[in-house]
């Protein structure tokens, strides 16, 4: 069942990548945060195989340094880096099971 309460509204417009000096791959971060709160199954999240792959040429969620270049460019005007420390919880910490 989808959790609106905890879904990400991120349109993944993609304006908050470009300047982001921690190449956090943003957008893609928050739709495997939602798609993991979505998942209805135990098994390991396979979206953190895919977050796991996109650390490797990206910054990791926890790498954000706060400096807000990202907000500043989202038409959204979502807290980004508030929902990066969340998906810091859901992904930084190992593969885990998914939280619903
Ligand atoms: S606040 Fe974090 S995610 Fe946003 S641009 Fe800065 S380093 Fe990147
Ligand atoms: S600018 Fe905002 S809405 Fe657009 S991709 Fe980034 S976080 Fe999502």
């Amino acid at each position: 069942m989808i959790n609106e309460d905890t879904a990400i509204p991120c349109t993944t417009c993609r304006y908050c990548v470009e300047g982001c000096p921690e190449n956090i791959a943003i957008p893609d971060y928050f739709a495997l945060y939602n798609s993991a709160k979505r998942a209805v199954t135990d098994n390991i999240s396979s979206q953190f195989v895919y977050y796991l792959n996109l650390t490797s040429t990206h910054g990791k969620a926890s790498d954000c340094i706060d400096c807000k270049q990202c907000e500043k460019a989202c038409p959204q005007h979502l807290k980004i880096t508030e929902y990066l420390k969340d998906v810091s919880a859901e992904f930084d910490a190992g593969p885990g099971l998914p939280t619903k």
